[in-house]
């Protein structure tokens, strides 16, 4: 299964994202995660990355285009991955169409979590992120067992600079404006499937699973 996840940040993209990989068995490919892994390393790709996401710019086309390219073309991706976080402009989703294309391989459905602006600001201003292996959680809405710890692998939890309320605004700025263009994009390939982000974290993912499900029955008509 070769799945997007669109949406705002703090949507819920990730949190589906980890629960969709176990389900299908296949890589959770976050591209937020795989640019803050370069920052903690301190690697010159970190390094530049780490100028645009403080400020909750996007970071250039190019530098993204090759790290993803590179993900999916790692064994462990051959049967599916689920990709967070990107595309994210419509160059992007070109340089992935070409590149799908070239090794005759499709995406399956393009999921787009809808979610009010509101709700996101409540739901950024509780996640917590893991130092150590980037699982999420949420202090109110889904704690970890132990304060403070990841129920992963007992890393630190931490709350992201970029979850500042300041930083936050900004971010929602450059989705409208850069981001949304895709659901057009993706809807004119017939491979959009939007629903709700309202509603609990397993609501979300019985919906998810269940356009997922319907598209499958109706495209291979078994
Ligand atoms: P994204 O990857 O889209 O930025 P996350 O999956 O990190 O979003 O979710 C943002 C925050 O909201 C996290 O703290 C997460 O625990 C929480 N969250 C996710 N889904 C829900 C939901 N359905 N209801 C309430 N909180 C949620
Ligand atoms: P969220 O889950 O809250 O939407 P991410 O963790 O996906 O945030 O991304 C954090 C930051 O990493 C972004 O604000 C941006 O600076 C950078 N980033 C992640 N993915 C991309 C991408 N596909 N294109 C450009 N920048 C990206
Ligand atoms: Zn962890």
């Amino acid at each position: 299964m070769k799945l997007i996840m669109m949406g705002p940040p703090g949507a819920g993209k990730g949190t589906q994202a980890q629960m969709l990989a176990e389900r299908f068995s296949c890589p959770h490919v976050s591209t937020g995660d795989m640019f803050r892994e370069a920052v903690k390393k301190g690697s010159p790709m970190g390094t530049r990355a780490r100028e645009y996401m403080d400020k909750g710019a996007l970071i250039p086309d190019p530098i993204v285009i090759g790290m993803v390219e590179e993900r999916i073309d790692q064994p462990d991706c051959r049967n599916g991955y689920i990709l967070d976080g990107f595309p994210r402009t419509v160059a992007q989703a070109e340089a992935l169409d070409t590149s799908l294309s070239r090794r005759g391989a499709a995406i399956d459905h393009v999921i787009n979590v809808d979610v009010e602006d509101a709700e996101i600001v409540k739901r950024l201003a509780g996640r917590r992120t893991c130092r150590r292996c980037g699982w999420t959680c949420h202090v109110v809405f889904d704690p970890s067992k132990v304060v403070g710890v990841c129920d992963n692998c007992g890393g630190e939890l931490f709350q992201r600079a970029d979850d500042s309320e300041k930083t936050v605004q900004a971010r929602l700025r450059v989705y409208k404006e850069q981001t949304t263009p895709l659901i057009q994009y993706y809807q004119q390939k017939g491979l959009l499937r939007s629903i709700t982000g309202q509603g609990s974290i397993n609501e979300i993912f019985n919906r998810i699973m269940e356009v997922v499900d319907q598209n499958h029955e109706t495209t291979s008509g078994e």
